[in-house]
């Protein structure tokens, strides 16, 4: 294969901003909140290098659950998802990253947390698809479309964390 010739000015900011940044929207679900995870599940996106843009202990109300799970409406499940979903605070939480969509989803694990490989969120934590502790977006759409449902403008920070040219060179 071809190498290409190494680039002799480094222009940091130009190759970072070619990167696409993403958003997803994380949220630790009523079974996380009751049954202490929230730091857990937290510490995980914080320490893969993540940068936490929005973050709020919530009581979600029933149209908003239905809303943001509507493309579910039909299943057999959904009803018990909503009652499930309302049935205790939330933590919602937006991260932003290069592949953070994608990356999140492999962190949290497949939604039936029995098949869930050891060392991901649900594969470490939880035990039935019913109560899987963790949402996380499926598509960078979905994740601007969710943090926009969640959170109001003002709730959203943006901020250079201070181990930014630690974490990418
Ligand atoms: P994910 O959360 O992994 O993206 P889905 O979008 O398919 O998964 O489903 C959303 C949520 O609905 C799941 O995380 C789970 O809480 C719930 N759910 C999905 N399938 C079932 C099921 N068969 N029985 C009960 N709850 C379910």
């Amino acid at each position: 294969a071809k190498t290409l010739a190494k680039p002799r000015i480094f222009l940091p900011h130009l190759v970072a901003s070619l990167e696409q940044v993403d958003e997803t929207y994380i949220m630790v679900k009523p079974d996380g909140v009751q049954r202490g995870l929230v730091g857990e599940i937290i510490s995980r996106f914080e320490k893969k290098g993540f940068k936490l843009t929005g973050l709020k202990l919530f009581q979600c109300p029933q149209d908003l659950a239905e809303e943001h799970y509507k493309d579910l409406k039909g299943k057999s499940f959904f009803p018990k998802l909503i009652e499930y979903i309302v049935s205790g605070p939330v933590v919602c939480m937006a991260w932003e990253g290069v592949g953070v969509v994608a990356a999140a989803r492999k962190l949290i694990g497949a939604t039936n947390p029995l098949q869930a490989e050891p060392g991901t969120i649900r594969g470490d934590l939880a035990v039935q698809t019913g109560r899987n502790v963790v949402h996380g977006s499926d598509s960078p759409e979905n994740g601007k479309r969710e943090i926009a449902l969640w959170f109001k403008e003002g709730e959203l920070c943006q901020w250079t964390p201070a181990q930014a040219p630690w974490l990418r060179e």
